[in-house]
């Protein structure tokens, strides 16, 4: 089977778990996102998936991201997500490949991307990252810091603040996790009306997001394969 092949029918398999949760749900899959994670894999894949009809590809390290989106620079209407941890001292340098970042953590972070965003001339795209079991050391923020966050964010003038974003934790159940989360979105909704992404789900437990609500899956794994290298 060629890689081509190999893609395309995990992508099918992906479209169709999306398909079934989305029935399930009563929810219309124009609704839910499919965003593909593909840290560690070339960008000869993201090529592949570009032309099986996918735009929204995501990743969670700077340098790599950044070698691989101008590799691709040709596509037409991709958009690039940033996942993953984010030192401030990187934020002028994920500007440059990022259309939205979805790992804001931080007042300082949220300041440093914004400084870096106003230079590019273009505002830039941000969710919130949420640690829903408080534990922030994976990166996330508390539930209780996401008004002063959000906040920082709006009035910063170059940010758009889409939504909220988290990783369902160790510690709970994903389905208890993803509904929290879908709680924190419509919360910020009436003070930020442009939050209304609820990025939630991957490989694992895409069906438990997609019935609480989620609008944005990132699939890496059953998309591409398992990764040799885990990313931090
Ligand atoms: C790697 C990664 C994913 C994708 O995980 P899979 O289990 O491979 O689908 C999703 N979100 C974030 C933040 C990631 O770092």
């Amino acid at each position: 089977m060629s890689r081509e092949e190999e893609l395309a029918a995990n992508l099918a398999e992906v479209e169709e778990r999306i398909a079934q949760a989305c029935l399930a749900a009563g929810r219309e899959r124009s609704e839910v996102m499919l965003l593909a994670v593909t840290k560690t894999w070339p960008a000869s894949d993201v090529e592949i998936l570009y032309r099986l009809g996918l735009r929204h590809f995501a990743e969670n390290r700077d340098q790599e991201a950044g070698a691989k989106a101008a590799q691709l620079r040709h596509l037409e209407g991709v958009r690039w997500h940033m996942v993953g941890r984010l030192q401030r001292n990187k934020a002028k340098s994920v500007v440059e490949w990022a259309d939205q970042v979805d790992s804001v953590d931080s007042v300082r972070l949220a300041e440093a991307l914004a400084k870096a965003a106003h230079s590019r001339g273009r505002a830039l795209d941000v969710l919130l990252q949420v640690s829903i079991d408080g534990d922030t050391s994976r990166g996330g923020c508390a539930v209780g810091d996401v008004p002063e966050l959000a906040g920082a964010i709006t009035r910063s003038g170059d940010l758009i603040l889409r939504g909220a974003m988290t990783v369902a934790p160790l510690t709970m159940k994903p389905a208890q996790a993803f509904e929290a989360l879908a709680s924190v979105v419509s919360g910020l909704r009436d003070d930020h009306p442009t939050a209304t992404a609820v990025s939630a789900g991957m490989s694992n437990d895409l069906e438990d997001a997609i019935s609480h609500g989620s609008t944005c899956v990132r699939v890496g794994t059953a998309l591409l394969g398992s990764r040799r290298l885990t990313s931090p």
